[in-house]
């Protein structure tokens, strides 16, 4: 999502003028009062990336001398990372068949003694009970974090996203909503916490040349405020441009059968940018054929969250118990192309590969994959499921 050019060039001229390209410069000092004026929210820290802003919150927050993470297995793939960055053992828990998230059922069988946090993380498509897990965090006493980066938009129960729990951490990585190039912000109430994220992302300075706290280069730098200012001047319109994809997709896919739409639950406010939807047991192909037949005519589907995180080989300590609704689910989703560059024409004719392959595939079987392919549809369309490097030019 690219935010007009002009836009991004008039805040960049204001720290050019001034010379002050990093450290707390006013232009990220501009996009954390306006952040935390879009979250309700009391504190915004910015950071250099989602990655490090997730880090340093899980690590400040996480209970001392307990070791484990409650995240979801079945989520962004480099989550359990973090976990270890944070010096935590991931433990994954399941979540809910219905809406792809983590809940209090989910969750609380995996809580021990050893549990030093609570990851709530947002799926992609609405959020998952926020309220639900403030009362569990507070029923057993612990920190709760959200990875709020899919719902930067969204409320729940008509509560704006991030003022749930401790903190929410959100990403400005250009395939997400609000386009910094690269960067991400925690938002709190904590004043404790906010002075302690505030110090760790440059290094742990406590005045010129005061060390106090281990810390880590991960500011935010002015080019990169100025593009995300610009970016959220635009937020609005590319919601609405968003929609307007999103009510295509969904008008024209209720006809096709065999796949499921995850819908957006429009009673909160949505940012409909991601499109996933669901292969039905009458869908005719494998999810992984699904994606080579779109690739072959340049869709740029990709599969949600897959494969899940506890499936994957890790080089540090994991733990987890059984996890079904994940496993059932993980072969059954994918995210279609969206974001800025998908017009709605491509909408259509994705939505008619789509039911093209629904009807032909039981006749094709396994050759329906080469015999998809020989129906070309030219060009390129870039998904916008913020899940690849790729998609950066969504
Ligand atoms: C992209 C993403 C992140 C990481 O953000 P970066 O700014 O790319 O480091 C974390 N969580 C989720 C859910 C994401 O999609």
């Amino acid at each position: 999502m690219q935010p007009d050019i002009e836009s991004f060039l008039g805040y960049s001229r204001r720290f050019y003028d001034e010379h002050r390209f990093t450290n707390n410069g006013p232009l990220v000092r501009l996009l954390e009062a306006r952040l935390a004026e879009l979250h309700q929210s009391e504190h915004c820290i910015t950071f250099a990336s989602g990655f490090w802003a997730l880090v340093l919150a899980m690590h400040s927050l996480a209970v001392p001398g307990r070791s484990e993470v409650v995240l979801p297995s079945f989520t962004y793939r480099r989550m359990a990372d973090l976990a270890w960055w944070a010096r935590l053992v991931p433990r994954f828990c399941d979540v809910e068949r219905e809406t792809l998230a983590v809940s209090r059922a989910t969750v609380e069988p995996c809580i021990n003694k050893d549990t030093a946090l609570l990851l709530g993380v947002h799926p992609i498509v609405n959020c998952c009970p926020a309220d639900e897990l403030e009362a569990l965090a507070a029923d057993h006493g612990l920190p709760l974090l959200f990875d709020a980066v899919e719902s930067a938009y969204e409320t729940y129960g008509g509560r704006k996203v991030g003022t749930f729990g401790s903190a929410e951490v959100f990403s400005m990585h250009a395939s997400k909503l609000l386009n910094g190039f690269e960067g991400g912000y925690v938002t709190t109430d904590d004043d404790e916490l906010a002075g302690r994220l505030r110090y760790q992302r440059g290094f742990g300075f406590k005045g010129l040349d005061n060390v106090e706290m281990l810390g880590v280069n991960s500011k935010l730098n002015e080019v990169h405020a100025a593009m995300a200012l610009a970016a959220l001047d635009d937020l609005d319109a590319q919601v609405e441009r968003n929609r307007a994809r999103y009510w295509a997709y969904r008008d024209k896919l209720a006809s096709v059968r065999g796949i499921r739409l995850v819908e957006f639950d429009e009673g909160e406010r949505c940012g409909f940018k991601n499109i996933v939807v669901e292969l039905l047991d009458d869908w005719p192909f494998t999810r992984q054929e699904t994606l080579d037949a779109l690739h072959a005519e340049g869709m740029l589907a990709r599969p949600y969250y897959s494969p899940a995180l506890h499936q994957k080989p890790a080089s540090y300590r994991t733990e987890h118990g059984p996890l079904p609704v994940t496993e059932e689910c993980e072969p059954r989703f994918l995210v279609l192309p969206s974001g800025a560059r998908v017009s709605l024409d491509d909408v259509d004719l994705v939505v008619a590969f789509l039911a093209f392959l629904s009807s032909s595939g039981s006749r094709l079987g396994s050759g329906g994959r080469s015999s998809a392919g020989s129906s070309s549809t030219s060009g390129s369309r870039s998904s916008g499921s913020g899940h690849d490097q790729r998609a950066v030019s969504a």
